[in-house]
């Protein structure tokens, strides 16, 4: 108890500083993606066209890499409320259909309207948006395919939502190393959503795990207390 407690105070200077640091990192990386806009708007200057939206790209990647960490690291308030999980989930959907489309994958989910959740909304939505962009992100890199939504009841006072994709899967070496920090197969990843999830839905009190076969698919079960 009293080591947790130590662990919790010392993360929380680690994420007042953190929290710092971004911004003072954050505001000239603004200041530059602005300029850079600045000058590849109506250009005639064909490397500047050319390297133009590379550069932006860079610094969002920069930028996605702070926030990753800082919600980390940040000491984040929670408000578990009683919540719909359909709707959350729902809105979730709604918010990546259009990386769906962009990505040739199908989101679909079956849930009922009536299990209500005790849970904090923002950090649930945040948990979901990380293992269905994960769950997407595994199927567009073949031919397209299918993000399956679902839940079911196995444990009392809890219910598992179920993210099933088509896509490529992982090895049980993979499965090992998922939730690692900075752990990523991806050229743009940044290797920190899982831990973010892991730490959210442990302070909901809730549980996730992982089923997967290499070259089919897998199985997220995200399970947390019902209301
Ligand atoms: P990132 O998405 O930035 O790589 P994550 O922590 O979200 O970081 O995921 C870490 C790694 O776990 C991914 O790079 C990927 O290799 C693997 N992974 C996570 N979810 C899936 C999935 N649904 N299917 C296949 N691999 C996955
Ligand atoms: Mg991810």
């Amino acid at each position: 108890q009293l080591e947790e407690t130590i662990y919790l105070g010392k993360l929380s200077i680690l994420g007042q500083m953190a929290a710092s640091i971004a911004h003072e990192i954050r505001n000239p990386l603004t200041t530059v993606r602005g300029m850079i806009q600045f000058l590849s708007k109506d250009t005639d200057d064909q490397q500047l066209k050319q390297y133009g939206p590379l550069l932006i790209e860079e610094l969002d990647r920069s930028n996605k890499i702070i926030s990753d960490y800082l919600a980390l690291v940040k000491p984040n308030e929670i408000n578990l409320k009683e919540i719909n999980l359909k709707q959350v989930v729902d809105d979730t959907m709604a918010l990546l259909a259009p990386l769906g489309v962009y990505s040739n994958v199908v989101i679909q989910s079956n849930l009922k309207h009536y299990h209500s959740v005790k849970a904090d909304e923002q950090h649930l939505k945040q948990c979901l948006i990380n293992l269905i962009k994960n769950a997407i992100e595994s199927v567009q890199d073949e031919d397209g395919g299918t993000v399956f939504i679902k839940e079911k009841i196995t444990t009392p006072g809890h219910i598992d939502l179920i993210i099933e994709d088509d896509g490529k899967g992982m090895t049980n070496e993979e499965l090992e190393k998922i939730g690692l920090p900075f752990y990523t197969t991806k050229t743009k990843g940044t290797g920190l959503g899982t831990m973010i999830t892991y730490k959210l839905v442990k302070n909901m009190k809730g549980s996730v795990f992982y089923n997967s076969i290499p070259n089919k698919g897998t199985t997220v079960t995200l399970r947390i207390p019902l209301a």
